[in-house]
């Protein structure tokens, strides 16, 4: 059981930590951080405010464009591309379906391993690149 199970949440709620049960994610419009991995979730709101995002081993087919995204943990889903998500620091995305990874200007850590990408553009504060099965090279 979570918050949301419970709906024990309204609109200025800020963090949550859903369960297995969950199926849904609510939009709100405070929340900064959201973990959602290991449920039947298909799908992820536009949430305005939301900075980290755990939404691995999920069924989920699209990440939204969530302006103020830092974190997103988004690998073994069905996800097919990463949207332009100008604050983005750290991606994980392995064991994706994405094909190429968008010229995100502030990423720093970029984990993209069993992925259907053939090429990691040019990321100037890129410290950390994990790409294993990939047929990327670095240009
Ligand atoms: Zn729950």
């Amino acid at each position: 059981m979570c918050i949301f199970c419970t709906k024990e949440y309204d609109e200025k709620t800020t963090y949550i930590i859903g369960c297995s049960s969950i199926t849904e994610i609510p939009l709100l419009p405070n929340l900064t951080t959201l973990h959602c991995s290991w449920t039947n979730i298909t799908e992820i709101p536009l949430l305005p405010n939301l900075k980290t995002l755990h939404c691995y081993n999920t069924n989920i087919t699209e990440i939204p464009l969530l302006p103020n995204l830092i974190e997103l943990y988004c690998y073994n889903t069905n996800i097919t591309e990463i949207p332009l998500l100008p604050n983005l620091k750290t991606l994980v995305c392995s064991r994706t379906n994405i094909t190429e990874i968008p010229l995100l200007p502030n990423l720093t850590d970029l984990y993209c391993s069993h992925t259907k990408i053939t090429e990691i553009p040019l990321l100037s504060n890129l410290t950390t690149l994990e790409c294993w099965n990939t047929i990327a090279k670095n240009t």
